[in-house]
């Protein structure tokens, strides 16, 4: 617990600290971009050149602004917008984006057991969170292998997971066939700019986000992991019951945890 309040305050910092510049460069990258833009509508005609080292020039600004805006979902600048959702319709929502950010070889299975479970939770921001976990569960698995999501509900304890409070709970399992992470990387993957991943491919933002997302939420995340066995990521975020669901409830929870 004591860790995880140092790591919570640490993720503070930092995110007090990148939403100013993330702020003040995505307004500089805006100007950027629309001259470039400009530009390159003018030198149409004078050659191939011109215009392919302008498009680099775009294709880079982008990045970069695509950088800034996980920094700025990141420091918190953009508020979460709760709302419920039913957490089978939005996977199956994404079921196209994960095929084709996962690529042929890597089968995508879901299962809820044909409930509707439903979170109270910002939409937009669990669909991120579910996509940063498949690139990372692709990156795992070198093209090869099986993503499953699996989604479920269960009552939880006091701080049985983290600090989670007791109440009724949305599980969304991500696991992956992938290379699994060693008990070094796994003490350090809710480290912002923490990645073993080469420069250019890691930020190291992905986890620490997820990790902001999950416990301003009100939820909490846990995973399970060995060297060459593959990783799994849950993610339990508060169930929202609907009126006249309330004692349904109880009675389906009750499954021990993933841990
Ligand atoms: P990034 O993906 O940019 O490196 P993350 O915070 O998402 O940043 O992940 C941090 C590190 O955790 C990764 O560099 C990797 O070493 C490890 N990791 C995350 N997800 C997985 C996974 N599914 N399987 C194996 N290792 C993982």
């Amino acid at each position: 617990a004591q860790d995880q309040l140092r790591q919570a305050q640490k993720m503070e910092a930092v995110g007090q600290l990148t939403g100013g510049i993330a702020h003040d460069f995505n307004n500089m990258l805006a100007v950027v971009l629309g001259g470039l833009e400009l530009a390159k509508r003018h030198l149409h005609n004078r050659g191939p050149d011109a215009q392919k080292h302008i498009e680099n020039a775009m294709e880079g600004a982008n990045r970069a602004a695509a950088l800034t805006r996980r920094l700025l979902a990141f420091s918190r600048a953009e508020p979460l917008l709760p709302e419920a959702v039913e957490a089978g319709t939005l996977i199956e929502g994404m079921a196209d984006l994960l095929d084709r950010t996962l690529g042929d070889g890597i089968a995508v299975t879901t299962a809820d057991a044909g409930r509707h479970w439903r979170i109270w939770v910002d939409r937009h921001q669990l669909e991120n969170a579910l996509l940063n976990l498949a690139v990372n569960a692709r990156d795992a698995m070198e093209g090869q292998g099986t993503l499953s999501i699996n989604t479920g509900g269960i009552r939880l304890a006091d701080h049985q997971v983290g600090e989670c409070l007791a109440g009724d709970y949305v599980s969304i399992e991500v696991g992956d066939t992938g290379q699994g992470m060693t008990p070094e990387v796994l003490a350090r993957v809710f480290e912002p700019f923490f990645t073993t991943k080469p420069v250019g491919k890691g930020t190291g933002l992905g986890l620490s986000q997820i990790f902001g997302f999950v416990r301003q939420s009100g939820g909490e995340i846990g995973i399970d992991t060995a060297p060459g066995r593959g990783t799994r990521v849950t993610l339990y975020l508060p169930r929202h019951i609907g009126e006249g669901e309330a004692a349904e409830a109880s009675a389906e929870s009750g499954d021990a945890p993933a841990h």
